[in-house]
């Protein structure tokens, strides 16, 4: 068994160990679902990724799961109608 040279004293062990602590990870939020994600990747909740669909996430749930998932989509899009009643589409076509 390998045998320490010299006793380290609290100081040399602790300076070791500094870096040695879980890193905070910073996450932002997915402007379609609200859900927090990692910035720079597809949500893995809804699929988007700047605004465009890269995954397909309802084709690998069950029945079960994708009705709860379009239910929680609906909601979420209906509190964005609630914050923007009118989009620059919409405002447009109206004049
Ligand atoms: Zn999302």
């Amino acid at each position: 068994m390998a045998v320490p040279k010299q006793g380290h004293t609290r100081a040399k062990v602790g300076k070791s160990r500094m870096h040695k602590y879980i890193k905070k990870v910073y996450l932002s939020v997915c402007p379609k679902c609200k859900k927090p994600i990692l910035s720079h990747t597809v949500c893995l909740n809804c699929g988007f990724y700047k605004g465009n669909e890269v995954l397909n996430v309802m084709a690998k749930l069950t029945k079960k799961d994708k009705k709860a998932r379009e239910k929680e989509i609906q909601q979420v899009e209906k509190e964005q109608k609630k914050d923007n009643p009118l989009t620059m589409e919409e405002m447009s076509q109206k004049k």
